[in-house]
């Protein structure tokens, strides 16, 4: 009983080891071919290391790897479901197990209903996950190991043990039951994650939809006056010519707001790639400028004197992270004020400084910027700064803020540069 208690212990430790790396290759979904790789190569070797520690009792030999394939299966989609197959085929065949040919044709079945279950397990609920999954596993292991006790005209064994045969397939039940949740309670927690992320970016287009809405009606007076300037049939040539270029500036203005603007709301593409600083932060801040004219707050903007600042990540995340800072150094200047946004260079990493002239905060206002619904704004949310410190941590980047009431704050956020 011990022994038995030992092995299957180490059972459980080895097909539950995916779950661990699992948020982190959660992590790789964007890349959906190094997705699909790392969630083979974990479930495989689940598979792998199951096969080698098997369980004995009373004579027969069980282990789990069911649970992996099955898991790995479902949730690695047709491909990762043929290689895990394949590979389990594979171990066997290396291992030198008796009834090769049997034990492949004997899998078949399986093999064609797990198929047929990986096309809509995704849109099942929760409990028809599971319990698909426990189906999926009983069936595999049923039709083997009954086939093959029939194959070697041994059905006794099973009917011998019956009892014992039935509390292996109620445990195998449970643990694969309680994988299918935990595998979909770390998917609700990214989900949740993204709902956060996408409804502060929906937060943040509509507290700047007024300014740009204020912004691009100047140009469009201007235009309108130069417009009806232009009506004047005795105008002179040279005179019609400069207030056509006088519309057409303003109009391109008024077309630049607007695409800076919308660029904030596009849906996110989730591509990490090397990014230029300089730029992303000419671009960050001209998105910024429409509101802190709004707020009569001045933006100074100094970039790395060298241009070849890079850094990996996701644009529109990063984007969406400084956006927040900024819009924050803006809003704490209630009378106006100046954003400074510098770019540099120290040392291997890539820093990027914002300092506000605005009402500054205490050191434990301070260190409760991050966690949720910390606000101290009638209308704040107190997720921005959250979402905005969780894609900089995922970036690899640092944070560093200094602050002195009534003075302003600074916030250093540095990268590694590459
Ligand atoms: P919200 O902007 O919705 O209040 P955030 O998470 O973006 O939520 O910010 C949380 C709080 O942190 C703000 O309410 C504000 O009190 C404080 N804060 C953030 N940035 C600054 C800053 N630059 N200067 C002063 N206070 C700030
Ligand atoms: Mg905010």
């Amino acid at each position: 009983m011990v022994v038995y208690l030992k092995d299957f212990l180490l059972n459980i430790f080895l097909i539950f080891s995916p779950l661990v790396f699992y948020p982190y290759i959660k992590r790789a979904q964007n890349n959906i071919i190094l997705y699909k790789s790392f969630l083979y190569l974990f479930f495989a070797l689940a598979i792998i290391t199951t096969m080698f520690f098997p369980i004995s009792v009373n004579g027969l030999t069980y282990d789990l790897r069911s649970i992996p394939l099955v898991v790995g299966s479902l949730y690695g989609g047709p491909v990762v479901s043929l290689l895990l197959f394949g590979t389990l085929v594979l171990c066997r065949f290396l291992l030198g197990n008796a009834h090769q040919w049997f034990y492949i044709v004997s899998i078949l079945p399986t093999v064609f209903v797990v198929l047929l279950a990986v096309r809509s397990f995704s849109h099942l609920k929760l409990y028809q996950k599971m319990l698909v999954a426990v189906m999926l596993c009983t069936f595999m292991k049923l039709i083997i190991f009954i086939s093959f006790l029939a194959y070697t005209q041994s059905l006794h064994l099973f009917t011998d043990n019956l009892l014992e045969n039935i509390r292996t397939y109620l445990i195998q039940g449970i643990i694969i039951a309680l994988y299918v949740y935990l595998i979909e309670l770390v998917n609700r927690y990214f989900r949740l994650e993204e709902e956060v992320f996408k409804g502060e970016k929906a937060r943040i287009v509509s507290d700047m939809a007024a300014s740009v809405a204020h912004e691009i009606r100047n140009p469009l007076t201007a235009v309108k006056g130069f417009i009806q300037l232009l009506a004047d049939p005795d105008i002179h040539e040279e005179k019609r010519r400069f207030f056509q270029k006088i519309c057409l500036d303003e109009l391109n203005r008024a077309e630049r707001i607007i695409s800076d603007y919308l660029s904030i709301a596009k849906p996110d593409l989730e591509i990490v790639e090397r990014m230029n600083l300089n730029e992303e932060i000419s671009q960050i801040s001209s998105i910024l400028v429409t509101y802190a004219n709004y707020n009569n707050v001045q933006i100074d903007l100094i970039l790395s004197q060298d241009d070849e600042v890079y850094m990996m990540g996701d644009k529109y995340k990063f984007r969406q992270a400084l956006i927040n800072i900024g819009k924050n150094a803006i809003e704490a200047m209630h009378n106006g004020g100046l954003l400074e946004i510098k770019v540099s260079k120290e040392n291997g990493w890539a820093s990027i400084t914002i300092s506000d002239t605005g009402v500054g905060m205490t050191t434990s206002q301070i260190n409760r910027l991050g966690t949720p619904y910390y606000s101290t704004k009638e209308k704040g949310t107190g997720l921005g700064t959250m979402v905005s410190f969780q894609i900089i941590k995922k970036m690899q980047g640092k944070i560093d803020i200094t602050s002195k009431l009534g003075k302003g704050t600074q916030f250093i956020l540095r990268f590694p540069s590459v």
